[in-house]
């Protein structure tokens, strides 16, 4: 059994947009401490009511490509028209002192977040149906009937990669929902090498020796 460089988890959670993904998130987030959002950043406009640092870092494509280059994103991608990517030095650093971090990415970027963490949990976020998906984009009302259009025809594409995430949520009782992403945390947690990370001195005293991983 390996030990990890970094004794935090990291989860990975993709979803069509409008599949609930950011509600059920928030919630979880409510709801157990010791795991943190990692804040992207987008060449998106902020909707009415978003805060710049609060959802997104919001910034120019020129100034996202210039830290693309510098390799100042873990993962970046181009979504829906924007572009999207989480800092490499925030997740890393927090990770390193034992914080969980969850990324709420699409599946281009959660590719890329597999690569170099194979270990990380792969969440996809499923609505009950499109017609579901297509009455949450209107009544959330954020978006304008144009990028809602656009968002709707992305979802197929979006849902097509869900078999490459290891556990699946269908949100249709909300409450289910989240007590199932609750249950992937917790064991998510549980892992041989992430208790062994988080109680080193624990298991140095029981006698058992973990092998630390090849540098
Ligand atoms: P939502 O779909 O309603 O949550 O709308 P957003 O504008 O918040 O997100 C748009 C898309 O960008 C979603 O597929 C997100 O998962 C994705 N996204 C957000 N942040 C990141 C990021 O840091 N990296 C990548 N690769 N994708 C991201
Ligand atoms: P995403 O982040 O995946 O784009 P949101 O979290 O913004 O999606 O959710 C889209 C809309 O659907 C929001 O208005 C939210 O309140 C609503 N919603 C989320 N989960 C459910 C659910 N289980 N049943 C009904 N509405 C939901
Ligand atoms: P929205 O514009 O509705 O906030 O997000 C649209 C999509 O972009 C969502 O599917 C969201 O998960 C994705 N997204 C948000 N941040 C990132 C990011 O940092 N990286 C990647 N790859 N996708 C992101």
């Amino acid at each position: 059994m390996l030990t990890n460089a970094f004794s935090g988890s990291l989860f990975v959670v993709a979803a069509p947009s409008g599949a609930g993904k950011s509600t059920l998130v928030n919630a979880l987030l409510a709801q157990e401490p010791g795991i943190k959002l990692s804040i992207s950043t987008t060449t998106r406009p902020p909707r009415p009511g978003e805060q710049d640092g609060r959802e997104y870092h919001f910034t120019t494509a020129e100034d996202f490509v210039a830290r693309a280059d510098r390799g100042e994103f873990l993962e970046w991608a181009e979504v829906h028209g924007n572009y999207y990517g989480t800092s490499r030095l925030t997740v890393e650093q927090e990770m390193k002192t034992g914080t969980d971090i969850l990324l709420e990415i699409d599946w281009q970027g959660a590719r890329q977040v597999k690569k170099q963490f194979p270990d990380a949990a792969g969440i996809f976020i499923l609505p009950p149906s499109i017609a579901a998906l297509e009455e949450r984009l209107h009544k959330r009302g954020t978006d304008e009937p144009h990028i809602i259009t656009r968002r709707l025809l992305a979802a197929g594409g979006e849902i097509a990669h869900a078999p490459e995430f290891e556990y699946a949520i269908i949100n249709e009782e909300f409450n289910v929902a989240l007590s199932e992403l609750q249950a992937i945390v917790k064991a998510t947690r549980s892992r041989f090498a992430q208790q062994a990370a988080r109680n080193a001195s624990l298991f140095a005293q029981l006698g058992i020796h973990v092998q630390q991983p090849q540098s």
